[in-house]
């Protein structure tokens, strides 16, 4: 077996040496000692009952087995992973924060920086690996070959995402960059694609900080209904959601409006500008179904039937709306072409987590 990938099939390897992870190799970093340095967050929020709970959760288990927290949207999944990174950093422990997103890597290791003030916080992607070292690496997935046999902890975000979702040797690679345990973050769990880990401890947190209910979104079959929609929140800001960049280039023309899809260089500046802004449409793919928060933000998703959006991917948009402490407003609705099992499912899953309301352990 590959001790650098774990892979085993036969046809990887020629003279004993393994192809499939070839390229990743030679980058790898050589451990160093660590050092301790007492470490406090600067939380500018408090934590709730339920999100301090889950933390120490977190804490008690993640240095015996993996574990994987299973939080609504919004349920404030980084800020409950800040007391594990605090007990990491203080006691000289290798900590890691890794995502299938870039945009997500820019965005958390700033505001991680906000809260680690004398820590240093390395962001590492495709175009940024100059620095690789640092007291807590925030990567992409990509990344993480870099990192053979290095982390103590790991913490996970959306493995559910794409590319890190169905990526065989993106798995293997992370799994040997651990020394210890990975923590998994995500509000829609895929549960068999960590049987290669071995036993995972579950954390559910069905409670977002405000106390809401998450927002199930309306579903309709009139295209009318939904441009009719558009035009009654023409003083708001809505995301609006669309399967393909060819759809998202003409409704962004139609409507004459912002448009953020992969192709789009300046994604970051682009939101940022949006964010600014009081009212307006910004159209876009599952680019930006993940990671985002826009104050008291509509979103509205066409064709959502579309095989590009799953019922992860749904569930993640909807829980754009009403995010935060104090939501004032925000809904969310689905215009669909026909019944869409994938729909069904997303609305299934919403009203269960309403339900259950509560964190639990499980
Ligand atoms: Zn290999």
């Amino acid at each position: 077996m590959c001790p650098f990938c774990f892979a085993s099939e036969p046809y990887y390897f020629h003279h004993g040496i393994c192809r499939r992870c070839l390229p990743y190799r030679g980058a790898s970093l050589e451990e160093k000692d660590q050092l301790c340095v007492l470490t406090q967050a600067d939380l500018s929020i408090e934590l709730t009952q339920a999100q301090i709970e889950s933390a120490h959760q977190i804490i008690d288990h993640c240095f015996s087995t993996h574990v994987c927290v299973e939080a609504v949207c919004g349920a404030g999944k980084t800020e409950m992973c800040v007391p594990l990174i605090e007990h990491c950093l203080s006691r000289g422990l290798k900590i890691g924060w890794a995502t299938p997103r870039k945009q997500i890597v820019i965005e958390l290791s700033e505001r991680l920086q906000t809260y680690f003030k004398d820590s240093k916080i390395v962001a590492v992607y495709g175009s940024n690996t100059e620095i690789v070292e640092g007291d807590l690496v925030v990567c992409t997935t990509h990344q993480i070959f870099r990192y053979h046999h290095y982390f103590d902890v790991l913490i996970l975000d959306e493995p559910d995402a794409f590319p890190f979702k169905g990526n065989q040797l993106l798995q293997d690679l992370l799994r040997a960059s651990l020394k210890g345990y990975c923590v998994f973050l995500s509000a829609t769990f895929d549960n068999h694609q960590f049987i290669n880990f071995g036993p995972i401890h579950k954390i559910y947190v069905n409670q977002r900080p405000s106390m809401e209910p998450l927002s199930v979104p309306i579903v309709t079959m009139s295209l009318w209904r939904m441009i009719l929609e558009l035009w009654f929140l023409r003083s708001e800001k809505v995301l609006l959601f669309v399967p393909t960049i060819q759809t998202a280039t003409l409704f962004s023309k139609i409507l004459q409006c912002r448009c953020i899809t992969s192709k789009n260089e300046h994604a970051a500046q682009e939101i940022e500008q949006f964010r600014r802004e009081q009212s307006g449409i910004l159209v876009t793919t599952t680019v930006l179904e993940r990671g985002v928060t826009f104050k008291d933000c509509f979103v509205v998703v066409y064709d959502a039937g579309h095989v590009v959006f799953d019922e992860a991917s749904l569930t993640q948009i909807s829980g754009r709306v009403r995010r935060g402490m104090n939501p004032k407003k925000g809904h969310c609705m689905f215009y669909v072409k026909e019944r869409s099992k994938v729909v069904d499912a997303c609305i299934n899953r919403i009203q269960k987590a309403n339900g259950a309301g509560y964190a639990s352990q499980g």
